[in-house]
């Protein structure tokens, strides 16, 4: 069975150690490898992706812990061994390209080969080939910036392959470029790892990327919080098979319902099945409508604020169909949004017309909204800065303090939330009474 490729054991990148800016960018990750293996480190930015992959490739040495590549120890490497490594065992491909741009584009991929000691037909052969698989041949005398991103990446893939590594790493690679160049990059990947059976290593926090990973490594603050298998290429004593659906094994229930879902993916379908069930249904009890029937509506609703329509002309529009002009939603759905858009809009005109009114009404308004439950001195207190509000003489900032800050501090003493949200709600209030004139 198949040797490890890679073995990274309790490695710590610590920057700035013992000073105040201390920062764990790795704080005790392990990981294995094994050769021809497509593993994807995933996760959000700043949680030590890139600076686990320098680790791999040794450009970042260890605090603490230890990187092991086809049996050697990178820290253990004389620099002599080291340039060897680089040179002919990794190849790596960056969200920025880093190619030189006073290098024509075959010139780029041939670079790795100038100190190969290989003759100048032999280099641009090499290269050449490549070039022409990714067809870009046609480019290899233009520089890189008469390319565009997806050209410049498929030169660098190629710069990365050049050498015939066994191992390519790959930090964003497709980070900087439109769909089609990335999904055209994503598919020169997956072919290289398949075809030419290299050990392919991804960063990304692109959560569309993980289906075509073997194995998925989680990161969050500088520590492997998970790993995902999609197709076991390990060893079986290494592998772990708690996670493991291969697209073969899926059943017909499932392959309906990511038809339908189409960000559902098979990592979700383990332990992330809860929060995206949890995130439809949010979406849909706060929104059951389309992209076109809420910006249908927006619609109407300026029509609305403009007075080019009335309450039951809005309602009626809302519910009609859309080849009808209308927004498509439905009836209840129509008559509510209608009431509740015609009440805001009439609290917030009484602010200008009758400002001592509006105080009370829009004092009530808010604690009724927000189910406020205040003393008679927290009342007091509510409508004095609504007041001071209303009146300009304080911001949204201040308002929020006061109704925050606790009755011993002068405060109405609210939840943050709550005083953030009635905040919100006011502001919006008086956005809607502000006229330009
Ligand atoms: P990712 O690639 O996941 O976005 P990085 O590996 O680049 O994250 O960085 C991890 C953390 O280490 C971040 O908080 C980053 O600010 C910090 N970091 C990276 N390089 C340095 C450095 N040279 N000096 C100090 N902090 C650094
Ligand atoms: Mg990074």
């Amino acid at each position: 069975m198949a040797e490890l490729c890679i073995k990274v054991d309790q490695l710590r990148v610590i920057y700035n150690q013992g000073k105040s800016n201390e920062v764990r960018s790795l704080d005790g990750v392990s990981v294995e490898i094994y050769p021809q293996e497509y593993v994807i480190i995933y996760g959000p930015s700043g949680c030590g992706k890139s600076t686990l992959l320098y680790g791999i490739s040794g450009l970042q040495a260890p605090t603490y812990g230890e990187v092991i590549v086809d049996g050697k120890n990178l820290a253990k490497m004389t620099k002599k061994d080291k340039v060897a490594f680089h040179q002919s065992s990794i190849g790596m491909v960056f969200q920025a390209f880093y190619l030189i741009e006073t290098l024509t584009v075959i010139d780029n991929v041939c670079l790795p080969k100038v100190f190969r000691g290989e003759s100048l037909a032999e280099r641009r052969e090499a290269a050449m080939k490549l070039l022409q698989r990714f067809s870009i041949d046609e480019h290899a005398d233009r520089f890189p910036s008469q390319l565009s991103g997806g050209q410049k990446q498929r030169v660098s893939i190629a710069r990365a392959l050049v050498n015939n590594p066994t191992i390519i790493l790959a930090d964003e690679p497709t980070g900087a470029l439109d769909s089609e160049s990335a999904q055209n990059v994503l598919d020169i990947f997956k072919e290289i790892n398949d075809v030419d059976k290299k050990t392919f290593i991804m960063v990304t926090h692109n959560p569309e990327h993980l289906i075509y990973a073997d194995r998925v490594v989680y990161m969050k603050d500088g520590k492997i919080i998970r790993e995902d298998v999609n197709r076991d290429k390990r060893p079986a004593e290494a592998a772990k098979k708690d996670f493991v659906t291969t697209p073969e094994n899926i059943s017909n229930e499932l392959r309906l319902l990511m038809r339908t879902f189409k960000n559902l993916s098979l990592q979700q379908v383990g332990v992330l099945l809860i929060p995206f069930k949890a995130k439809q249904l949010m979406t849909h009890i706060l929104s059951e409508l389309t992209e076109e029937q809420s910006s249908a509506a927006e619609a109407l609703l300026k029509e609305f604020l403009f007075k080019n329509l009335d309450e039951t002309g809005f309602k009626t529009r809302l519910d009609l169909d859309a080849e009808k002009g209308g927004a498509g939603w439905n009836k209840l759905r129509a008559i509510s949004f209608v009431d509740r858009a015609q009440e805001i809009v009439s609290i917030a005109s009484q602010i200008s017309k009758n400002p001592e009114q509006a105080l009370i009404t829009v004092s009530d308004y808010l604690i009724g909204s927000y189910h406020l439950k205040l003393d008679d001195e927290e009342l007091l207190r509510f409508r004095a800065f609504i007041k001071m509000r209303i009146e300009n003489k304080m911001d949204r900032f201040g308002l929020q303090q006061r109704l925050d800050f606790s009755k011993k501090l002068g405060g109405v003493g609210l939840y943050r939330g709550t005083a953030e949200k009635v905040v919100r709600e006011m502001e919006l209030l008086m956005l809607l009474n502000y006229s330009a004139q």
